[in-house]
């Protein structure tokens, strides 16, 4: 049996290290290639886009794989979308695994918008010294905000069109609650924007901003493709993936 992991992410890798350890199984993860120096999971991997659905649709053919499972980004919408029209089209079961996104608690103070042009909409009126964690492809959607100062921290540099106050942090998480709260309080911010990863290496700017009495504009998450099934954890879609091995589609085992 052989599976496609669309990657990018930790619960990826946990998932890919996992499904490699199993006997009778081959296991692709697949990563855009956006970032020079990616994290790179255990077994085989390619990189590089497919060319929309009809290329993803006809990767999984020449490649004969059984399953897919998307466990990319929760942001990554249009590999997201690939996969839902690849796999209907050729008749490969998909799995979504997707961590779930952030819970606002006791002493936070969210301002929760649709999207990433609603949060550059909205940010002068909330600060004047911004911490931008949405990633390097977003900002041009804040280069038009000359009164605002922003910290980027992104793993990549960035590229034009960019907010003409900014200074860039090239870093990749995990980050600690205390270096989070050092980081603030060093850059005087009094913003933070973020999207809802939901990631576990990335919310100590949560805590950091909840600690300061900062409030965070949070850029919610788009819709997973109704009707495809989706689980939370690496070893859920472990579940998922040994018990299509169990019965697999069109055998008529229940
Ligand atoms: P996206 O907007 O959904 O995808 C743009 C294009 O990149 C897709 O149409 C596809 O090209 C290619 N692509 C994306 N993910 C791919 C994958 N895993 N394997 C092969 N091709 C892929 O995605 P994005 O937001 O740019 O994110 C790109 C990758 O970075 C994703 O794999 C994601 O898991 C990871 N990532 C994203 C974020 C984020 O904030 N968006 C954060 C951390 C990691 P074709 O149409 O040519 O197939």
């Amino acid at each position: 049996m052989r599976v496609l992991i669309l990657g990018g992410t930790a619960e990826a890798r946990t998932l890919a290290a996992a499904l490699v350890a199993l006997p009778g199984l081959a296991v692709v993860s697949s990563l855009a290639g956006r970032t020079s120096t990616p994290l790179l999971p255990p077994g085989e991997v390619r990189i590089g886009g497919f060319g929309g659905a009809a290329g993803l649709a006809a990767w999984l053919r020449a490649s004969r794989v059984d399953a897919v499972v998307d466990a990319t980004h929760p942001f990554a919408a249009v590999i997201s979308a690939s996969a839902v029209r690849a796999c209907h089209d050729v008749g490969v079961p998909l799995l979504v695994l997707r961590r779930p996104g952030w819970t606002e608690r006791a002493g936070d103070d969210w301002r929760r918008v649709p999207s990433i042009a609603e949060a550059a909409a909205v940010l002068p009126g909330v600060g004047r010294r911004a911490l931008l964690t949405t990633g390097r492809q977003t900002l041009a959607a804040f280069a038009g905000l000359d009164r605002v100062w922003f910290l980027v921290r992104a793993v990549e540099p960035p590229e034009p069109p960019v907010p003409a106050r900014m200074t860039v942090l090239l870093e990749r998480g995990p980050f600690t609650a205390d270096g989070e709260e050092a980081l603030l309080r060093a850059h005087r911010i009094d913003v933070v924007v973020t999207k809802d990863s939901g990631s576990p290496a990335v919310a100590a700017k949560l805590d950091a901003a909840r600690l300061l009495r900062l409030p965070v504009v949070m850029v919610d998450r788009p819709p997973v493709s109704p009707g495809v099934p989706s689980v939370a954890t690496a070893p859920d879609a472990v579940a998922w993936v040994t018990g299509l091995r169990l019965s697999p589609p069109g055998s008529g085992a229940v």
